[in-house]
This record gives C-alpha cells, sequence and structure tokens, in this order.
C-alpha cells in the first residue's frame, strides 16, 4: 500500500482511468485547466503491457487513413512542440515520411490526396527515386512513395513521462499501482473502485486502452485487442539506416502494410506489419513473448525491401492495438452517461494524437464539446459498421 493510497471518497473534478499515451495526456490538460485530477494507473509508468512502449512511434501529417485528421494532426505537432518546451525534452524527431505501394493503393494515393486537400509539401518519387535518394529503400521500380518533410518519430515512453510531469506540476495527483476495479453513475458524477479505494469525481475519462471493453461495455466487440509484434534487425550497412538517411515509412506490398523506422534507441532498423499475425487477443492473458514465426515474418519483408537492413535480430516485443471495425477512433461521451467520456484513439495508429487528444477529452470534461471536429469518431456509427477487419494503420 501507498501513502497515495487508501484515501476513501476523495472528490475530484476529474478522474483519468490508464495512465498510458492518451490519459497521460488528459492529465496534464486538465491540470492545466486547473481540475483536480486523479490519473489511475494498473502499472508501472510508464509500461510495456499496453499499447504506447517500443521507444518509436511514427507520426506524420500526409494521413492516408482520412484528410479530416489533418487538422487534428497539425494541433498535435503543436502541442508534442509546446510539450517539448515546457520539458527541454526533445521528444519530436522530424527525419520525414514515406508513404509508399502501388499508384492506386490507399497509402500512396490516400496520401497524396491528404497532401493535395491541405496542401502539405510532398514530393512523388518512383521506386527508383527512392532507392536513389534513401538508399536503405529497394522498392519494386513500378511503385510510387510520397515523401512528406514534416513526419518522423515521436518516443512514446518519454512522452508519457513528460505529460505526467507536467501534470504533477500543475497539480495532478497520479497513482501507479492501482487497479482500477470498476465505475458507477452517483448522481451527476461518478465513483470509481480500485484496488485501493474509492473516489468521486465529476467526470470520468476512460482511458484505459486494450481493456476498455471492461469499462465501456458497448465497445466489446467493436474495440478489438490484436496482439503485435515489433522487430529491430541490425544493418549490415548501418549508414544507410540513420535518421538523417532514412524516413519512417509505411508500406503497402503483397505480403501486407508494413511500417519503420531508422535506427534509435535499439541497435537495430525497426519493423512491424499492420495486424501482424491477425490475432485477436485477451490483453489479461496473451503470447507476450514473441516467437520464431513472429521474427520469421518481419525478417522475411525486411530481407526483401530493406536488404541492407536484415542482419542479425537485436529485439523482438509485442504490443496490444485496440482496433475497430473501421479503423477510426472512438472519442465522446458515453451514450446516457454523459459524465463518463471514452477515448479509444487507437487501432493502431493513435500515439501521435495523444497531444490533440488530451486537449479535446479536457475540453469534453469542461463543456461536453469541443472546436475539434471528432466527427469521424463517434459511438453511433459503430452500430452501422460491417465486422472487424485487420489491415491497420500506423
Ligand atoms: C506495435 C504498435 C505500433 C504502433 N505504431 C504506431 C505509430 O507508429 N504511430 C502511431 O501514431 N500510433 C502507433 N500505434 C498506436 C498507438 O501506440 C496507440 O494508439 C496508443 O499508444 C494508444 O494509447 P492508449 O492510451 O489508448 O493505450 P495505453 O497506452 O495502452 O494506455 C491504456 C492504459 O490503461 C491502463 N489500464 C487498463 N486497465 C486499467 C485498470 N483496470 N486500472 C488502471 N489502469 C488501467 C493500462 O495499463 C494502460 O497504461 C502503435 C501501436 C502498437 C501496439
Amino acid at each position: 500500500m501507498t501513502d497515495t493510497g487508501r484515501r476513501a471518497e476523495a472528490s475530484y473534478d476529474a478522474i483519468v482511468l490508464g495512465v498510458g499515451g492518451m490519459g497521460a495526456a488528459a492529465c496534464y490538460h486538465l491540470a492545466r485547466r486547473g481540475r483536480r485530477v486523479l490519473g489511475l494507473e494498473r502499472f508501472d509508468i510508464p509500461h510495456s503491457m499496453g499499447s504506447s512502449h517500443g521507444v518509436t512511434r511514427i507520426i506524420r501529417l500526409a494521413y492516408y487513413e482520412h484528410p479530416s485528421y489533418v487538422p487534428l494532426l497539425r494541433r498535435a505537432y503543436d502541442l508534442w512542440r509546446e510539450l517539448e518546451t515546457l520539458t527541454g525534452e526533445h521528444l519530436l524527431h522530424q527525419v520525414g515520411s514515406i508513404d509508399a505501394g502501388a499508384e492506386t493503393d490507399l497509402v500512396f494515393a490516400g496520401s497524396l490526396a491528404s497532401c493535395i486537400t491541405h496542401d502539405l509539401a510532398h514530393d512523388v518519387l518512383s521506386g527508383a527515386d527512392l532507392r536513389r535518394l534513401y538508399p536503405g529503400y529497394r522498392l519494386p521500380s513500378d511503385y510510387f512513395a510520397l515523401f512528406q518533410p514534416d513526419g518522423g518519430f515521436l518516443e512514446p515512453e518519454r512522452c508519457i513521462i513528460a505529460h505526467v510531469l507536467t501534470a504533477q506540476a500543475a497539480g495532478a495527483e497520479i497513482h501507479a499501482r492501482e487497479r482500477v476495479l470498476g465505475w458507477e453513475p452517483a448522481g451527476d458524477g461518478v465513483r470509481v473502485t480500485t484496488d485501493h479505494g474509492t473516489y468521486n469525481a465529476a467526470r470520468l475519462v476512460v482511458s484505459a486502452g486494450a481493456w476498455i471493453d471492461q469499462f465501456v461495455p458497448d465497445l466489446v466487440g467493436l474495440a478489438r485487442p490484436e496482439r503485435q509484434v515489433l522487430a529491430w534487425f541490425q544493418p549490415d550497412q548501418p549508414a544507410l539506416f540513420t535518421p538523417e538517411r532514412f524516413p519512417v515509412f509505411n508500406l503497402a506490398v503483397p505480403e501486407g502494410r508494413y511500417y519503420g523506422f531508422p535506427v534509435w534507441g535499439v541497435p537495430g532498423f525497426k519493423i512491424g506489419r499492420y495486424g501482424h499475425r491477425g490475432e485477436t487477443v485477451d490483453p489479461e492473458r496473451f503470447q507476450r513473448e514473441p516467437d520464431e514465426a513472429d521474427e520469421a515474418l518481419l525478417r522475411e519483408a525486411t530481407a526483401r525491401y530493406f536488404p541492407a537492413a536484415a542482419g542479425p535480430t537485436m529485439a523482438l516485443r509485442t504490443c496490444l492495438f485496440t482496433v475497430t471495425p473501421d479503423e477510426h477512433f472512438v472519442i465522446g461521451p458515453l451514450p446516457g452517461v454523459p459524465q463518463v467520456i471514452v477515448a479509444s484513439p487507437c487501432s493502431g495508429h493513435g500515439f501521435k494524437f495523444c497531444s490533440v487528444v488530451g486537449e479535446i477529452l479536457t475540453d469534453l470534461v469542461d463543456t461536453g464539446e469541443t472546436a475539434h471536429d471528432i466527427g469521424l469518431f463517434g459511438f453511433e456509427r459503430l452500430a452501422t459498421l460491417p465486422q472487424p477487419r485487420t489491415g491497420v494503420a500506423a
């Protein structure tokens, strides 16, 4: 039991359930606006049991998933830069982004559309151009690649730490190793029970990642936890995979969609495959240790498309996506329970949005509304969607 533990029936403006990527940002924005906030996290801060670990996360302005993400991304960039200024930390590394595939594939064509719609700087490259400019890449010469110079990567664990430190400095109370057991409406507010005590609040933000359906039954089957694996391979030619020579990428090829990074933080080129092996899992019990099949899947793609990176394995790690049927986020008040705000911005591409999602959640806590366009993310659309599919984005 920690000394911050049993504060039976303590009362807050807002409780944040889950202090991972989104919850940490929400704690910061709530505290900065002067709200009395309690963040509750069942594991350590940060940790490697959920969705926000693995040293790097892509951030990009070119957004093939839907052009309407771009205004949110512009605000997310501003807020990440603001967090860097506040903390003196370098969290966002702008190395450029590549979105590549066949000319008609969504990854290339959708990225190009978002650049045109939002007047973003970009270059269209052939597979041969790409190889000449960035020799770590070896794509078929009839493929196309969109280069966008604002793309790059964030350091997720350090982003969470930065948000928690700034939240604490603004007065937030944050408890790690305290597991939420449940919540119930209490008048216009909520009562939250943990394995340490009971707390009351005017509002509850549920940012529980892969565990979200334990607290939001409406999302059972619609926010599907999926096992992912990340691999890092030692390049045979390390000079081709430095941040200066190797933009982050999204790549659509016949074997699937892959994403990857230059060497950073781990001594290897990093690659993952969207959906990996298509395994829907229970986050409480699944195969966390990567196996030979996981490694082989990622090594084969590396050898084919990034051959100079396919050296000895440096690290393998599992992680969890929380995937919705249309791969867009779920953000908004819980239908019928407006004092509970749900934040499930994953579907494999949420981390880059944490900073702006923290601001959106704070707007929703304060007024039930936000000036940001979150029209894609409402609960109501979930009822009309077809069955879940794989092939999500980063
Ligand atoms: C392998 C991989 C690669 C990815 N690549 C990218 C990328 O390149 N770019 C990008 O933008 N996005 C990427 N994503 C997606 C992105 O990382 C996620 O969208 C984001 O991290 C989700 O944050 P979250 O806060 O919802 O989840 P989490 O960070 O997992 O936070 C949820 C928190 O809730 C806590 N919690 C759950 N239950 C309880 C409870 N009962 N009591 C207390 N706390 C609880 C958990 O412990 C956890 O800390 C990737 C994801 C994965 C897995």
